[in-house]
């Protein structure tokens, strides 16, 4: 496959959503303060920008100095530099990713408190994106989900308004999902222990979750369920499939490597060996249909196909954490509980075409063949990614929840996060679930 063909399936899903891209021509130049280099957090930002530009655009420059990553982020003690260069290699072999000086043709985007300019700040759960200098307050080291914020916010500007200065900026912050500084730093746990987690669904959402958590900790016993291939156009909006899972597919039509394969070697990379993994449909796998009462203790639910929600919820399921990806430029976090009002159908009706849905799943129809496909910007589906893991970490934190159950994050234009409760939905198959069961089989999990 030549390179106009591999760009042209690579970029597939952001030409059919948004019927343009960034200009490869113009290189985008990621900066950084010298005296922050070592934190954390500012490598959180360092990572989850390179891997997110390096998937919008293949042409990106390091223009920061090497240093070793932070000993509490896996990789430790490897140089910066090499690490995030042959990541994005891995993911687009055709593109132009290089470290050098800034050079006058780029679009400078500044990781760390900066001067003026496009400035990306984050510290503890707080992120700003604007001109510098960032007015974000001082916060302990050791909580990357403000930075991770802030990459998300800024991707999504650089997108709506390409190569533009911003104007307005945006501050937020990822603990109530609200558009202030939080100074609630003093519970948050470095590096806490998650428990078991299912992953249903590993595909651009569910594996953005699973690399955010990775970031953030790696104590927890994860379990992979999907039966997807990965497929060149999947890569832009995984912060962890590579180009070498996938084929030729004029030859294999099916895909690549399985995403549960592609998800299980991240996990061993970053130092977790303890993963099952399923190529299979949810109502197919033994490690949902069999699991102990008690297990897991927490559900990713990132799948839509095959009534996935419904065997979930018919499953008795635990707390489910999970995020969507809308039509215009949203995310939704959403959040259930056993006993709650509300489950993910109550959300998602199975018979869509009769309900109107609040907010509308990512497919959007092929004009020649009426298909409907999957498809999302890539900082949608890392921002999904990103507000899963976040609300995962949280849910040990004293003072859990710290926003309604349902969040949803507008892109499209100026930044807005609101948080709203989910009602039930009056007929759903969930009042037909026995509450004293749903309840047996939650006792004995985490967090029960
Ligand atoms: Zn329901």
């Amino acid at each position: 496959m030549d390179s106009n063909e591999w760009l042209k399936r690579w970029n597939d899903r952001t030409l059919r959503y948004a019927h343009r891209c960034l200009d490869p021509a113009h290189p985008i130049a990621i900066s950084c303060d010298r005296e922050r280099l070592s934190r954390f957090d500012t490598q959180i930002a360092l990572l989850s920008a390179t891997n997110l530009f390096g998937r919008m655009s293949p042409n990106v420059v390091l223009a920061f100095e090497d240093a070793p990553i932070n000993a509490a982020l896996p990789w430790p003690g490897t140089s910066l530099h090499t690490h995030i260069l042959s990541g994005m290699r891995a993911a687009n072999p055709f593109g132009t990713y290089q470290a050098r000086d800034l050079s006058p043709m780029d679009f400078r985007i500044h990781i760390g408190r900066g001067h003026e300019g496009f400035v990306v700040d984050g510290t503890g759960w707080n992120a700003y994106v604007g001109p510098g200098p960032s007015p974000l307050p001082e916060q302990r080291d050791g909580n990357g989900f403000g930075a991770a914020l802030a990459v998300v916010v800024a991707a999504a500007q650089l997108f709506r308004n390409p190569f533009n200065q911003i104007t307005k900026p945006f501050i937020g912050n990822a603990l109530d999902w609200s558009d202030t500084v939080t100074h609630h730093e003093h519970d948050f746990v470095h590096a806490p222990d998650i428990g078991r987690i299912h992953f249903i669904g590993l595909g651009s959402v569910g594996s953005a979750a699973l690399y955010y958590l990775g970031l953030a900790t790696r104590s927890f016993i994860p379990t992979l369920i999907d039966m997807d291939r990965i497929k060149i156009h999947n890569l832009t909006r995984s912060p962890i499939f590579i180009a070498a899972d996938c084929v030729d597919e004029t030859k294999y039509p099916e895909g690549g490597v399985y995403k549960v394969a592609a998800a299980r070697r991240f996990l061993n990379e970053i130092g977790i060996s303890d993963v099952v993994s399923d190529p299979a449909a949810l109502h197919q796998s033994v490690y949902w249909r069999e699991r102990e009462a008690g297990t897991p203790d927490i559900v990713v639910s990132a799948a839509n196909e095959h009534d996935v929600r419904y065997h979930i919820e018919m499953g008795y399921p635990p707390v489910q954490v999970y995020a969507t990806t809308g039509k215009n430029w949203q995310v939704a976090l959403l959040r259930h509980h056993p006993g709650d009002d509300a489950c993910s159908m109550c959300v998602f009706p199975p018979e869509r075409s009769k309900i109107p849905m609040a907010c509308a799943t990512d497919h959007v129809t092929v004009p020649e063949t009426g298909e409907q496909i999957d498809a999302a910007l890539p900082f949608l589906s890392f921002g999904a990614g990103l507000m899963t893991a976040a609300e995962i970490v949280k849910l040990a934190l004293p003072g859990f929840p710290f926003s309604r159950a349902r969040v949803n994050l507008n892109l499209r234009t100026d930044p807005i996060m609101t948080a709203t409760p989910i009602p039930h939905r009056t007929g759903c198959t969930c009042e037909q679930r026995n509450k004293a069961v749903h309840l047996q089989m939650f006792t004995g999990s985490r967090y029960a």
